[in-house]
């Protein structure tokens, strides 16, 4: 151990540490002061680990056993340019609320190549970046302009215009002549598909671009920035695009970095995890389809890139703008308070009206199937038709299932047996096309058996439907129709989703099955009918949530229909349901969002549920249902002592086993988020020291404002 020098000094460092082993920011000697945000190398016991300089003030002091001396950092970073004071700031407040270590968070979203580079090759990597003459690089991935994308700009309705206004108020509010300005609203711009969102946002970026300002934007899903990519890029010819998602190789995710922490980038574009990119002059966030669950980190830290953008915009007093047509309702709840701006944009650019809604009452429309094959048949024979009139126009239908494969299950009819699987609570889905039994939460697949395990009956069928089946189906009913499909299953293969999307757009195919991943922002021209197959399971689902995102994709889906005017005239809309009354279907046939929210916040605010509520999931997964059912019960005890808060029991998760694990849940809930955040700062970590006490508990983990119940 090396003696401290006399110029020596005592650095913080923040390394990647769970919050609850204790460790804070650690002290180390450095032989000059580094700035806090500076990247070292740290050792730590045998290890030598990644560590960020941490402000002093941050770090618990660390009381050093006798005998132990400060150990020296073992290198410096410092090609990188420390991550900046609203950064660190951001990282500190994301790592406190949703209860993760700040080191541990901080490190795991930088790039990960980063760990990788000595000085040498990050000032190589970095000089790269700035080549003299070279105009500086766009981003990699957008090649050529999807249809569609033209860089004109067309000339403003009055609507948009008035939003442009409020923006601008919002984002020249001046300081008060004694104080910092005053932090902006957040804006709710609020519009169906077609309305001008985006061209707000890119009229909104041109002006924080025009006074030297960055613009992050941030998407929800990574097949949504090509699109969006394109129409930034057309627009702004010459500046300098970023892009941040998972897709990226790790040389080019850091080199989108580098472009934005340098300041070289004027725009980033990105799914949640571009949240946490480093933006000296960022000046404006725009989170499209606010609403989107895939805003919400499932896993690690399980942070909310939407409410951390509101909390960032709030730091910076720079506008936000969030874009949906079906707000999330905590945002329309905030802005019933007035504490968000709602920026409306009512009529669809074009004058396209939405398409209309109709439902077909499954029980009517199946009363007099008789035969089997009647009774097994997907659509009802006024949707056929209607499908048929597109056919013969030209035109394009869209049907949604949200169920992948062939059939959610095998079946025998001898014994009974069904295609579990043997390591999750859930059936294995039957895939017609490789003839497989998979399981969608384990991966376990394996060929079709011929004959049931159980009874060696040769006669085993698949009951219920997945896409590949109505695909199938649609081909047999349709013969002259081209089926395509898109879903998880179609689009495995790196690029195949862009090419399934072009073949929509060159009119190659006349019908197209798909899940979710279809509704979303894909822009289809061609497209005058969208029909929902099946939603109901939302409507009766455990989760709170779920007629709020129901409710969402389907009007969402209902978008993609009817996009020129002179199409909207005779675009539908068609929704099956066994529950043609529920509430949500009328909300959804008068496009009528307010009337949908206004039911379910009151229906929320008499349950005492988000947003009049704050929750927390604590999940425990051990070896057996029973362990963690113990480790959470012993927990909840703790939690007794503590007032103000409501303690659900532990309750299993609806798939309770994954690849042999056993999973527990159990719910928190407070009137006020802050009352949670005091009550979980106390709590988990006597959480830990009760861990050991329970052998077979593999891990527990806290979710903070969880989207999934
Ligand atoms: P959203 O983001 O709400 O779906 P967009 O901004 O993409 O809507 O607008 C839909 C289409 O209308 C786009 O092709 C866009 O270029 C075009 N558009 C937007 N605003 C106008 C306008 N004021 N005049 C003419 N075309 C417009
Ligand atoms: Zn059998
Ligand atoms: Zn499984």
């Amino acid at each position: 151990m090396i003696d401290p020098g006399p110029a020596d000094c005592v650095v913080a460092v923040a390394v990647d540490s769970p919050r609850h082993t204790g460790l804070g920011a650690l002290d180390y000697l450095s032989e000059q002061p580094l700035e806090p945000g500076t990247l070292v190398l740290v050792p730590l016991g045998k290890r030598e680990v990644p560590g960020l300089v941490w402000d002093a003030a941050q770090g618990e002091p660390q009381a050093l056993p006798a005998g132990v001396a400060l150990r020296p950092l073992s290198a410096v970073l410092s090609a990188l340019p420390p991550l900046p004071a609203d950064w660190r700031a951001l990282i500190a407040f994301a790592a406190a609320y949703y209860q993760r270590g700040i080191g541990e968070l901080a490190l795991a979203v930088l790039p990960p190549e980063l760990r990788k580079l000595d000085n040498t090759r990050l000032l190589r990597r970095i000089s790269k970046l700035r080549l003299p003459g070279a105009a500086l690089p766009a981003a990699d991935t957008h090649d050529a302009a999807p249809d569609g994308v033209v860089s004109a700009r067309p000339t403003l309705n009055d609507e948009q215009r008035a939003a442009l206004a409020a923006i601008a108020a919002l984002a020249a509010d001046p300081p008060a002549p004694a104080g910092p300005a005053r932090a902006a609203r957040p804006v709710l711009l609020h519009g169906v598909t077609g309305s001008g969102k985006t061209e707000v946002y890119l009229h909104a970026a041109e002006a924080a671009l025009q006074r030297g300002q960055q613009v992050l934007v941030l998407v929800p899903e990574i097949n949504l920035t090509p699109q969006l990519e394109a129409r930034f890029a057309a627009r702004f010819p010459g500046r300098v695009l970023a892009s941040l998602h998972s897709a990226l190789t790790p040389a080019q995710r850091l080199r989108h970095w580098l472009l934005a922490h340098l300041g070289l980038a004027d725009l980033v574009l990105g799914t949640r995890l571009a949240i946490f990119a480093p933006l000296p002059r960022l000046g404006l966030i725009v989170v499209d389809e606010e609403h989107d669950p895939s805003f919400k980190q499932q896993e690690g830290a399980r942070y909310s890139a939407r409410d951390l953008a509101v909390w960032r915009a709030h730091q910076l007093k720079i506008p936000v703008l969030l874009g949906s047509a079906t707000p999330s309702l905590e945002t329309w709840q905030r802005v019933q308070e007035g504490r968000y701006l709602r920026l409306p944009l009512e009529l669809r650019i074009g004058g396209g009206a939405m398409p209309k809604v109709r439902m077909v009452d499954m029980a009517q429309a199946w009363q007099f199937a008789s035969t089997q094959a009647e009774k097994d048949r997907v659509l009802a024979p006024s949707l056929l038709v209607a499908i048929e009139q597109r056919l013969q126009r030209g035109e394009q239908s869209l049907l949604l299932l949200n169920r992948r494969g062939y059939a959610p299950v095998l079946h025998c009819s001898a014994c009974g047996w069904k295609s579990g699987c043997a390591h999750c609570s859930a059936w294995r889905v039957f895939h017609k096309s490789d003839r497989t039994l998979r399981c969608h939460h384990c991966g376990l697949s394996e060929r079709v058996p011929r004959a049931c395990p159980d009874c060696g009956n040769l006669d085993i069928s698949p009951m219920g439907r997945g896409t590949e089946k109505l695909q199938e189906q649609l081909a047999t009913l349709l013969p002259q129709a081209r089926v395509g499909r898109i879903d998880a299953d179609s689009t495995r293969a790196v690029g195949s989703l862009q090419q399934q999307l072009k073949a929509v757009h060159d009119g190659e195919v006349d019908v197209i099955v798909g899940t979710q991943m279809v509704a979303k922002g894909h822009d289809f021209r061609r497209v005058t009918l969208v029909a929902a197959v099946n939603p109901d399971s939302a409507l009766f689902s455990s989760d709170f949530r779920a007629p709020e995102r129901l409710f969402a994709l389907l009007m969402q889906a209902a978008g993609r229909a009817g996009r020129d005017a002179e199409a909207a005239a005779r675009s539908e809309m068609w929704v099956q349901s066994w529950n043609g009354n529920h509430p949500l279907f009328a909300a959804l046939v008068a496009h009528d969002y307010e009337r949908f929210a206004r039911q379910q916040l009151l229906e929320r605010e008499q349950a005492g549920l988000p947003p009049f509520a704050a929750l927390a999931l604590i999940r425990a997964d051990a070896r057996t249902a029973q362990v963690a059912q113990e480790f959470l019960l012993q927990a909840r005890t703790v939690a007794q002592g503590f007032g103000g808060i409501t303690v659900y029991p532990p309750v299993p998760p609806p798939v309770s086993k994954v690849a042999d694990v056993e999973r527990m849940q159990m719910l928190l809930e407070c009137p006020s988020r802050t009352g949670l955040q005091r009550m979980l700062s106390l709590w988990l970590p006597e959480l830990d020291a009760l861990r050991s006490q329970h052998k077979g508990l593999l891990r527990w983990a806290v979710d903070v404002d969880p989207l999934a119940i």
